[in-house]
């Protein structure tokens, strides 16, 4: 039976178990916090139909105003880098920040980090102006079915998503895609999935579930079901046993966590981070990597670790100090 076949028969145990096995071979025990980085809350398109800046567009009158104080953006970076979480990539909707700027961006981060970022800024022709700051390009596929996506991101084409992934391979940059689970795709809809993957050279996969945001059309749609979330996963990493695959996780619904680094999981993320540290929301989440058998990298608990050292950049500081004050709260 193929791994889709074992989705819909129910048969995710078999798939988990498997799926296990192959992460625990290929990768160790050791997961990895990531931390999304948005640089604004602005987005030219602002068209995709499950998206919190969809609902956000009409409302911004001024779209520069929705853009983030580069200082607190980079602030941010540096809190990640001393809680050793990794950044999963900078992202931002159409048309906030320029190429120039978002490099600018992306270099210092780079000096913060000491390790090169992931893009994820919308389709770009502009590869070719980004440097040793950047690893790899993101394309936010978000429904691996061709119908689907035209009808839930009506203004960015899966062509031209696959064209910029092209591009970021022929400039030596890595690939990775983002998918959102719960958008109304069937099982059926990973052989488009799979190919896509084979074909492009994927390096990196980001898995999201819905989450129904008000005021668009899925606000009434659950949530995927946590064993289809990590059925989809386990195929996956059977299908790609060298894949890096992340997986996002909203903060009501950390259950999914343990099943999801089973099923094969490097990574997860989605997290509201400075709302979270500490918490018990935090400690759940350092509770429920215990008890897949697995190590996490960093700390979603330490705040010696969260206050330790001085950024290179004084001018960050007080940007540095708002957000350990609202973690400490
Ligand atoms: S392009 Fe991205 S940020 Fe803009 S509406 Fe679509 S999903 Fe949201």
């Amino acid at each position: 039976m193929n791994v889709i076949k074992k989705i819909e028969n129910h048969k995710t145990l078999d798939l988990i178990n498997k799926a296990n096995k192959i992460t625990l071979n290929g990768y160790g025990n050791k997961i990895t916090l990531e931390r999304a980085i948005f640089i604004s809350w602005w987005c030219d398109k602002g068209d995709c139909a499950f998206c919190y800046m969809s609902s956000q567009k009409s409302k911004i009158k001024d779209p520069k105003k929705a853009r983030r104080n580069v200082n607190s953006i980079l602030a941010e970076a540096e809190l990640v880098k001393r809680i050793g979480w990794n950044i999963e990539f900078i992202s931002g909707g159409y048309d906030s920040f320029s190429t120039e700027e978002i490099r600018n961006i992306s270099q210092k981060i780079y000096e913060i980090s000491g390790k090169p970022v992931w893009l994820n800024v919308g389709i770009t022709k502009d590869l070719e102006k980004y440097g040793e700051e950047i690893i790899g390009v993101t394309g936010a596929i978000e429904a691996a079915n061709p119908v689907l996506h035209d009808k839930i991101c009506p203004s960015k084409s899966l062509e031209d998503i696959i064209e910029m992934l092209e591009l970021a391979d022929d400039l030596g940059f890595k690939k990775a895609i983002t998918i959102i689970l719960g958008l109304g795709e069937t099982s059926e809809d990973l052989n488009y999935l799979f190919n896509l993957i084979n074909d492009l050279g994927i390096q990196r996969i980001i898995f999201y579930s819905l989450n129904p945001h008000r005021d668009t059309i899925y606000e009434n749609s659950p949530q995927p079901a946590s064993l289809y979330y990590a059925g989809t996963v386990a195929a996956t990493r059977i299908k790609f046993p060298q894949l890096e695959i992340i997986t996002g996780t909203w903060i009501d619904n950390l259950a999914n966590i343990g099943p999801l680094l089973l099923a094969g999981a490097n990574g997860i993320t989605k997290f509201p981070l400075f709302k979270m540290f500490g918490t018990n929301y935090g400690r759940r989440v350092e509770e429920e990597v215990k008890w897949a058998g697995r190590e996490l990298r960093g700390t979603f608990t330490d705040y010696d670790q969260l206050k330790m050292g001085k950024s290179p950049m004084p001018n960050l500081e007080p940007f540095i100090k708002r957000y350990i004050d609202k973690c400490l709260k």
